[in-house]
């Protein structure tokens, strides 16, 4: 079958990683989390003080776009890729609440936003890749050819977060989690530079009652109905 792209964006913990990630073992497809990018570049502007309680200082971290290097190498533990910032291992700390309360604020920067895009079509390049995000059918990849806009209730996303955190050792309340998801949505949507929304030719999924094994079986069915046109 012939390669493709496919795009699969949503809401906050709606469980798009893992679904994305299955299907790119499977289909021996590149998994590109472009979530870790934003959340690496927060934690960039975290470590040198560029956030403060007043927001983001824009300027500077404008100024450091260059020097900021983002790559990813896989881990045959987890089976996804680990994120590394300027050559260190930051995977744990990107998914924490404190990288979590910040980056959509830094998500939402035009200077940011043109940067990563630029390296996730890079990377798309060749095909065969699966990447998961909020505006990858919409910006990144409108030339998709299967795009899946995934969604679910707000109780089963802060549940799975919430489990999601407990597995890495940073455990936090529901209320917390659910504050988080709920201003994440709320900022990421109603931004101006490439907020998310579903692609007109994107399908939707809400998987809220669905279990693992039940996503995986449908989204590989939308695959070969995709790659086999
Ligand atoms: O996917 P994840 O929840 O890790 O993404 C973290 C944040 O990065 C999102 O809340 C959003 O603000 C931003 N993001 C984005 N565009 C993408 C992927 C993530 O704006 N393609």
């Amino acid at each position: 079958m012939k390669k493709i792209i496919i795009a699969i964006d949503g809401v906050s913990s709606g469980g798009k990683s893992t679904m994305a990630k299955d299907l790119a073992r499977e289909l021996g497809y590149i998994y590109v989390d472009s979530g870790a990018m934003y959340r690496a570049i927060t934690l960039y502007a975290l470590k040198n003080g560029l956030i403060k309680d007043k927001g983001v200082d824009t300027d500077t971290l404008k100024s450091k776009m260059d020097t900021i290097s983002i790559t990813f190498s896989f881990n045959p533990e987890t089976g996804r890729p680990d994120t590394f910032l300027n050559g260190e291992n930051v995977e744990t700390i990107i998914r924490g609440m404190e990288v979590s309360g910040y980056v959509s604020k830094v998500s939402a920067l035009d200077f940011v936003r043109k940067a990563v895009v630029v390296k996730l079509q890079e990377m798309g390049k060749e095909k065969g890749i699966v990447m998961d995000g909020r505006d990858i059918g919409t910006v990144v990849f409108p030339e998709a050819e299967l795009k899946i806009y995934l969604t679910a209730s707000l109780e089963v996303r802060a549940r799975r977060r919430m489990e999601e955190l407990i597995a890495k050792g940073t455990p936090s309340s529901y209320e917390e989690v659910l504050e988080n998801l709920i201003s994440r949505d709320a900022l990421d949507m109603n931004r101006t530079e490439s907020p998310l929304r579903k692609a007109d030719d994107a399908i939707v999924l809400d998987n809220s009652d669905m279990t693992i094994e039940e996503q995986k079986k449908w989204l590989l069915e939308q695959y070969k109905r995709a790659a086999g046109k």
